[in-house]
C-alpha cells in the first residue's frame, strides 16, 4: 500500500504544530520542532504573507490528515462517510478517525505512534474480539475487545509503549488491561476527547467547494 515516505518531522514544521508522529522522540529534546519551529525550505523563515481562506482550509485538512497518517484518497473517503451520517459532518469525521484501529491501538498505548500501530496491525499481532484483523483502517465498535496475540506479547516495542502510556494516559472511551494486553472500547469517542487544536469546520468548507 502507498504511504508517505518523506521526512516525518518536516510535516510538523510545515503545519507549525507538533503532530507527535515519532513516538518517544516527540517528547524528548531531539524533537526537530523544538529546535526549528518554522516551515521547512528556503522561504521557511520569510515574512508571513496574507493567506487566502482556501490556503487556511487546505492547511487544516493537511494537518489532520497528517496527524492520522492518511493519504489523500483515504482521507477523502473517510470524509464522504462522515457526510452520509446523520451527524455534524466535521465532528463525525474526527470521531471516525479516532475509531480507526491504528489510532485506537495508539490511544491504548500498544504503540508509541500511529505509524507504529499500523505496522503492528499489518504484521498480524492484533486480535479484535478474538479474530485476527490486519486492516489498520478497521473501525472499532462499542464493546470491541482488542488484544495482542499470545505469541506477540514478548514484542519489545509493544511492551515499551505500554510502559510509556502512563505519560500520555488512556482516553475515557477506552479501558486498558495492561497485564492481559487487552483494551476494550467502552463507548464511542466524543469530539471533546480530541485535544489537538483542530478546526474541523475548515475541512468541511474545503471539501464543500
Ligand atoms: Fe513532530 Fe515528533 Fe518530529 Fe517533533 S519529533 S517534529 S513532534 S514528528
Amino acid at each position: 500500500m502507498a504511504r508517505y515516505s518523506g521526512a516525518v518531522c518536516r510535516q510538523c514544521r510545515r503545519e507549525k504544530l507538533k503532530l507527535y508522529l515519532k513516538g518517544d522522540r516527540c517528547y524528548s529534546d531531539k524533537c526537530s520542532f523544538e529546535r526549528r519551529a518554522f516551515p521547512p525550505g528556503q522561504h521557511g523563515q520569510a515574512r508571513i504573507r496574507k493567506v487566502s481562506d482556501y490556503a487556511i482550509q487546505l492547511r487544516e485538512k493537511q494537518k489532520v490528515r497528517r496527524i492520522y497518517g492518511m493519504l489523500e484518497g483515504q482521507f477523502r473517503r473517510c470524509f464522504e462517510n462522515a457526510e452520509k451520517a446523520k451527524a455534524v459532518t466535521g465532528e463525525y469525521l474526527l470521531v471516525l478517525l479516532e475509531r480507526r484501529l491504528d489510532n485506537t491501538l495508539f490511544r491504548l498505548g500498544f504503540a508509541s505512534s500511529r505509524s507504529q500501530a499500523r505496522q503492528i496491525v499489518r504484521h498480524n499481532h492484533i486480535l479484535v474480539n478474538g479474530k485476527k484483523v490486519n486492516i489498520p483502517s478497521y473501525t472499532v465498535l462499542i464493546n470491541d475487545v482488542i488484544t495482542v496475540k499470545e505469541k506477540s506479547r514478548q514484542n519489545s516495542s509493544i511492551n515499551e509503549s505500554l510502559d510509556a502510556v502512563v505519560r500520555r494516559g488512556v482516553p475515557s472511551w477506552l479501558e486498558l488491561d495492561r497485564d492481559n494486553f487487552k483494551g476494550v472500547v467502552k463507548v464511542l469517542p466524543d469530539r471533546q476527547e480530541i485535544s489537538m487544536p483542530i478546526q474541523e469546520q475548515l475541512i468541511v468548507e474545503l471539501y464543500s467547494k
